[in-house]
């Protein structure tokens, strides 16, 4: 028996890729690599009137940006292809009429209307709104008849009196009681399968071995079921994940902020961040460890862990992850993360980022350590191109509550400006002189981040000057001569 693990995503191109498909997308992924299996990337574009390019496109650019590679795919190609669903409409259809002609499917002539009339009544009878059957039940020469006549008709499979049963790798033993469903549809009029049909069909012929995926396609896996044993194909094994919540309990959805990958990168996370947190909705390596490279987390990723029980997406502890992984980044990988958020503020730091590389890099490693996205750098290295401490309310107060801050700040920008040149030796020179007037410590170092920053938090002071007098030349700094100046003219009243 072939034993070869074949899983896959099968995203629908409606739209952007979700965190809950890119969890599903994950943990294939994740299998696959696990045990040595394939990852197999289709796209379900039947539905032609939601299906649209610039969606499949952006859903194949999130997962390749989370790292998650395919084996097979529509971008690919691959054995079993084509992985598009709307080139193998010949092959759904040669299905189709294979169940037809072995009677375990039927034409069905019913109208729109029809169908309508039909619910309505059911519902009237607070019976299940099912199919009644009655064109199953047509005669040779009626279904001529009709035929003759040009009526147009949808294939409906014929659903068995029977119970299901489904062993679940997550969710163990799942079953239905034979009636809970009516005669369904599997080819439309038009020629269009629906889903459950397609799904059945590519799973088999594509040789998929597991079928990972959400928990809100359980009850399509009853259809599914059928479709298998009609057809007299053995079903692939099904893990179905659970949920993900909001912090409220209700669904994920908009309503708690930011849901698509594409927003993700957009507010400045890793994809690294993403895939570890994902991993982490619904699975654990059994220790309470959290932090996990993708590499880790294809060696300790199993089924076996997946969790029955919902998964609650907290942003903050996404943030926390994040911060986690930026710690971890390369200068080169950071310097380079950090150009497209840097620059949409001050775009005219292109020029450092190509000439001035060295102190682009200090100047992001220095907030490097507290950071919880990239997003977050271009605030926190604002000071080097605005200086307005007389603006900020905590410097007020701390100048009015503790006068010994003032008197030293005043005497740091005195002693400052009364330099030739500022560089590192003239500055920590005229420190070391402050001190000896009796500032110590945080009557020290405090005022003089005041006075050189113009904020009363920030960096560690040392890198913090040394920011500023490297990048005299950088357009728009704002250098510690004029800061110094600043400050004297606002305070030294
Ligand atoms: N195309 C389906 C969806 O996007 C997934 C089908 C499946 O995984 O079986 O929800």
């Amino acid at each position: 028996m072939d034993n070869t693990v074949r899983v896959r995503f099968a995203p629908s191109p409606t739209g952007h890729l979700h965190v809950g498909g890119a969890r599903t997308a994950l943990f294939n992924f994740l299998y696959a690599r696990k045990t040595g299996g394939k990852f197999i990337l289709r796209v379900e574009d039947t539905d032609l009137e939601r299906s649209t390019k610039e969606s499949e496109e952006m859903v194949l650019s999130d997962l390749k940006w989370l790292n998650l590679d395919w084996d097979e795919g529509p971008d690919k190609g691959g054995e079993y292809g084509p992985y598009r669903q709307s080139e193998r409409l010949d092959i759904y259809k040669k299905y189709a009429y294979k169940l037809l002609e072995e009677g375990k499917a039927y034409k069905c002539f019913c109208t729109d209307e029809e169908l309508e009339e039909m619910r309505k009544k059911a519902e009237e009878e607070k019976r299940p709104p099912h199919y009644d059957g009655r064109c199953r039940r047509l005669s040779e020469e009626e279904i001529k008849e009709k035929m003759d006549a040009g009526i147009p008709y949808t294939i409906r499979f014929k659903v068995p009196d029977k119970d299901y049963v489904l062993y679940d790798v997550v969710r163990g033993k799942v079953e239905w009681k034979s009636g809970v469903l009516g005669d369904f549809v599997i080819l439309r009029s038009n020629g269009m399968p629906v889903y459950n049909f397609c799904v059945v069909i590519d799973d088999y012929l594509m040789k998929i071995s597991h079928v990972i995926r959400a928990e809100e396609h359980l009850p399509n896996t009853l259809r599914q079921l059928m479709l298998y044993e009609a057809l007299d194909w053995k079903a692939p094994k099904f893990a179905h994940v659970s949920l993900i919540l909001g912090k409220d309990r209700s669904k994920l959805s908009k309503r708690h902020g930011a849901t698509s990958v594409s927003q993700f990168k957009k507010e400045g996370f890793l994809p690294e961040a993403m895939t570890n947190y994902l991993a982490l909705l619904g699975w654990n390596d059994g220790t309470d460890r959290e932090e996990f490279t993708l590499k880790e987390l294809i060696e300790k990723f199993s089924l076996k862990r997946v969790s029955k029980s919902p998964a609650v997406f907290d942003i903050d502890k996404l943030k926390w992850i994040n911060s986690l992984h930026i710690k971890k980044l390369s200068d080169s990988d950071y310097l380079k993360l950090s150009e497209e958020f840097v620059c949409e503020k001050f775009p005219f730091l292109k020029n450092a980022y190509k000439n001035k590389k060295e102190w682009m890099l200090k100047v992001v490693n220095m907030v490097k350590k507290g950071l919880n996205t990239l997003k977050e750098i271009p605030d926190q290295i604002a000071f080097l191109f605005e200086y307005k401490p007389w603006e900020e309310k905590d410097i007020l107060e701390l100048f009015e509550s503790d006068r010994k801050q003032f008197e030293s700040a005043v005497l740091i920008a005195k002693k400052l400006s009364e330099l030739d040149e500022i560089n590192t030796e003239s500055l920590w020179q005229t420190v070391n002189e402050v001190k000896k007037e009796g500032f110590k410590g945080k009557y020290l170092f405090h005022p003089l981040r005041i006075v050189v920053s113009g904020k009363n938090s920030g960096p560690e002071i040392d890198v913090l000057t040394e920011s500023l007098i490297e990048g005299k030349d950088i357009e728009n700094l704002i250098p510690i001569e004029k800061r110094v100046k600043l400050f004297l003219e606002h305070f030294e009243k």
